[in-house]
């Protein structure tokens, strides 16, 4: 299921033949399309849409090149249209200093408005922000509060001001120029944010993304944005999918569609990671599972630990994955028996496994416990994080107060001895570690792998 988070299909340029967009978009597996309003009439376009095809939800707004034509009148007329079945958000409001249509002043008024508009009845905002990077994040900061939530629309800006704005609770949503062979800086930043943040859109009739130049864009296209991000992400379409229509749900509560249950085994890419703990013996700052029940579109909080039998049933065929993964929302060593069970039977049937663990299995067990997965584990990573003791204490909060950072590092130079790949994993983040340092000690101090990952649990 893919979700085209932003379209214009109320414009002309559909007119003729808006039935057989909507149909292919649906034939490509484009489950729902939010059309975009920008003009009162356009709005009023939208929702008419919205009301004939099922798929068609709306958003009603004004755009920031038509600001200097809205007065209260005209937001009596969009309350009205928000009081609509389908009518989901405020927006594409925003600021546009490219085109300047509208004066700036006014264009900020417009967009102050329309987020009022928008928090009087808690629905979320669509921002178009183009050449206008700190007005659009001040009036941001300025306006945020009691529920202010949205979508960055086209995202254009850099990784810092991406961050901020999902900082203020904002989803980044990327349209056809990432897949743009001179977009090379706005794919950097789809690499530095978390999939729980991220949305894809068409944008259409405008900005078709490659290999579809020139054409007029449609909903359809949105699956060429996803297999980018995917690519860029090192995920699958299926993944980028579920991922961001996970975060579209949630942005506007579609809470019919939301997996309500946790998630006992779950597949990303052609691995199956299980989820068999949701305990920790750290408390990281930076943990996902502090603020969402989710990864990568997956419910993983748990309703009880999973037994050996469970896991057995869910694995299925260990050979129909690349390999198994221990993994989820906690760390897995706290059920070292599990993990040796399981993964025995999962090595007896020609399976592959990996332990993806924060490092703490010998302090928590009081032994070494890596001579016990030898023969039962093919890789290893291990969340080293940052490259201070200091740093490790302050970002990981771990339960073992003294030292710990110091037995992760034997832990992983243990590991070396009894399982064939080593790992250590740090997030890409320059506020949390040196990568260049936490690199030279995985390379020359420890002698193992060295990987970045994103900003969720997930290896
Ligand atoms: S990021 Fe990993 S190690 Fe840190 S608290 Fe979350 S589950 Fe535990």
């Amino acid at each position: 299921m893919l979700i085209d988070s932003h379209a214009h299909i109320d414009m002309p340029e559909f007119d003729n033949d808006r039935d057989e967009v909507v149909e292919r978009a649906l034939k490509a597996g484009i489950s729902y399309i939010i059309n975009i309003g920008s003009t009162l009439e356009a709005s009023r376009k939208g929702v008419e849409i919205a009301q004939r095809y099922d798929p068609v939800y709306a958003t009603v707004g004004i755009h920031p090149h038509d600001a200097a034509y809205a007065n209260s009148k005209l937001y009596d007329e969009l309350k009205i249209l928000l009081d609509k079945e389908k009518v989901i958000a405020v927006g594409e409001i925003g600021l546009d200093y490219y085109r300047d249509y509208s004066p700036r002043e006014v264009q900020q008024k417009v967009f102050r408005d329309q987020i009022g508009i928008a928090r009087d009845i808690n629905k979320p905002i669509i921002v178009h922000s183009r050449d206008a990077k700190e007005d659009t994040l001040r009036i941001l900061k300025e306006e945020k509060g009691s529920g202010l939530r949205g979508i960055l629309h086209c995202f254009s800006g850099d990784e810092k001001m991406a961050w901020e704005c999902i900082d203020l609770g904002f989803y980044i949503s990327f349209a056809g120029p990432v897949t743009y062979t001179n977009a090379s800086r706005l794919r950097e930043v789809v690499k530095a944010i978390p999939p729980e943040r991220l949305l894809i859109e068409t944008d259409c009739p405008y900005l078709s993304p490659h290999p579809m130049r020139g054409k007029r864009n449609e909903p359809m296209n949105v699956r060429y944005v996803a297999e980018k991000i995917g690519e860029l992400k090192r995920l699958s379409l299926e993944d980028i999918a579920r991922v961001t229509s996970l975060n579209i749900f949630r942005l506007f509560g579609f809470d019919n569609n939301i997996e309500k249950e946790g998630k006992i085994a779950y597949k990303i890419r052609d691995s199956l990671y299980l989820n068999i703990t949701n305990q920790c013996t750290n408390e990281c700052t930076f943990c996902v599972r502090f603020y969402s029940d989710y990864v990568q579109g997956h419910n993983l909080m748990l309703d009880h630990e999973p037994t050996i039998e469970e896991l057995i049933t869910y694995i299925g065929d260990p050979t129909e994955y690349d390999e198994v993964v221990f993994c989820g929302y906690g760390e897995p060593t706290l059920r070292l028996d599990v993990i040796k069970e399981v993964a025995k039977r999962i090595k007896e049937r020609g399976g592959k496994v990996r332990l993806n663990t924060n490092g703490h299995g010998n302090l928590i067990h009081g032994k070494n416990i890596l001579q016990e997965l030898q023969g039962l584990i093919d890789s290893i990573s291990v969340s080293l994080n940052t490259d201070s003791s200091d740093k490790y204490n302050r970002i990981c909060r771990p339960r073992f107060k003294n030292g710990a950072y110091d037995a992760v590092k034997e832990f992983i130079l243990e590991s070396k001895k009894y399982i064939p790949d080593v790992t250590i994993t740090i997030i890409n983040s320059p506020d949390l570690a040196d990568a260049k340092e936490c690199e030279r000690i995985a390379t020359e101090e420890l002698g193992v792998k060295f990987r970045e990952r994103s900003y969720n649990v997930v290896g």
